[in-house]
């Protein structure tokens, strides 16, 4: 939807096929903007381009918002990573030094430093830091406002499915952006990995005690906190190589366990929802943005896994940028599709 707004923008004539937008992860999705703490080991491209996606933020968001007359629900208090026993604290602070070796902002606070900034985080909580540029957006109201934007901008939304590259591929180019279902349609190796969430809404409809995005590991298991503005809590997520949409038992008592063990406090909010998303993964977890391979007309923006709505801002720059003038930009070649079409390792070959 972001990619057909921009095109709009540009004068082209855009066209979704989409039985139901909004329904997939990004109806799911927490909404962390965070190329920070969401910088992890052997991912040192993909956190390149999280943070050159979040760095278009909040330009982004004020003209989605300009053009709409939806609120996002954006928030930049930035987001505090803390540790909640010693071994949890020691392995935070591993990662912490691999980001600020990257030279990204992750500042470490003491116990008292960390309770000044959000004094309802429980005592126990032995340290943690504070990533400023971690910002979030309610993805929600992310789908509704691009659907408003697109549509003045004069997008049509067809609510069917395409069931086929060949029912739309004849019409001009093509941009194939279905998140799971993009492994039907092109081939590419995008897969299904499920994400389970809650959300908790403040008894009384007030704003939440805390404003941070709260990002935890707890006895061994990393749990996330999003405070919205309308009182919402996004308490998140598993992460599942499945392709289910159940939720269990047990992934609620995980969640909500680690959630109070950090924020006492959210035992007294009203448990509103339980969801499961499948974020669509690829096989080194990063996007597939440019042109399916042997097929130029028809462009990728997919396999985004956990960072849809931090990479929405860049991606559908670079596509229309990609669409309008025929010339990819530099940011897309470690990206490109083609990169899994030698993939298969055999035994007895050297690996290339
Ligand atoms: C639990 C969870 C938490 C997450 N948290 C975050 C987060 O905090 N920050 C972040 O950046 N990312 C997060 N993500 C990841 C993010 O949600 C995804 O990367 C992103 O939503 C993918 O967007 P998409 O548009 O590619 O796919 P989707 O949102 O899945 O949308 C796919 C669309 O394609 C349509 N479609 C499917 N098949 C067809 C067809 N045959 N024809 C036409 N249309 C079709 C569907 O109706 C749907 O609208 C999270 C995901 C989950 C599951």
């Amino acid at each position: 939807m972001a990619v057909a707004w921009r095109c709009a923008q540009r004068g082209m004539r855009v066209v979704v096929r989409d039985p139901a937008p909004g329904s997939g992860a990004s109806g799911v999705a927490a909404g962390m903007l965070a190329p920070v703490a969401e910088a992890y080991f052997g991912e040192r491209e993909l956190t390149g381009l999280l943070v050159a996606s979040a760095a278009r933020w909040p330009g982004f968001a004020a003209e989605l918002t300009a053009a709409s007359g939806v609120d996002l629900g954006y928030r930049t208090e930035g987001t505090l990573v803390v540790g909640l026993t010693g071994d949890d604290l020691a392995e935070a602070r591993r990662l912490w030094a691999y980001q600020q070796e990257l030279g990204l902002a992750i500042t470490p606070l003491r116990p008292g430093q960390l309770r000044d900034r959000e004094p309802l985080l429980a005592p126990r909580v032995r340290g943690g830091a504070w990533a400023p540029g971690d910002h979030q957006v309610d993805p929600r109201r992310l789908v509704d406002a691009l659907r408003v934007a697109a549509e003045r901008a004069g997008v049509t939304i067809v609510p069917e499915p395409v069931r086929q590259l060949s029912d739309v591929d004849r019409q001009g180019p093509v941009v194939v952006a279905a998140g799971c279902a993009t492994a039907g349609l092109t081939g590419l190796p995008v897969r299904p990995v499920k994400g389970q969430l809650l959300r908790l809404r403040t008894p009384d409809g007030a704003a939440p005690g805390f404003r941070h995005v709260i990002r935890g590991y707890v006895d061994g298991q990393q749990v996330y906190l999003v405070p919205r503005a309308d009182g919402e809590v996004v308490v998140g997520a598993t992460v599942e190589e499945r392709a289910d949409r159940q939720v269990t038992a047990d992934a609620v008592l995980r969640l909500l366990r680690a959630a109070v063990e950090l924020v006492p406090g959210l035992a007294e909010y009203e448990l509103v929802e339980a969801a499961a998303g499948l974020r669509p993964g690829t096989p080194d977890n990063a996007p597939a943005l440019g042109p399916l391979p042997g097929r130029p007309e028809v462009v990728v923006a997919a396999g985004h896994h956990r960072h849809g709505i931090v990479l929405t801002p860049l991606t559908a720059d670079l596509i229309t940028d990609l669409i309008s003038t025929g010339v990819p930009d530099p940011q897309l070649a470690a990206f490109r599709p083609d990169r899994f079409t030698t993939d298969r390792i055999v035994e007895g070959q050297p690996w290339s």
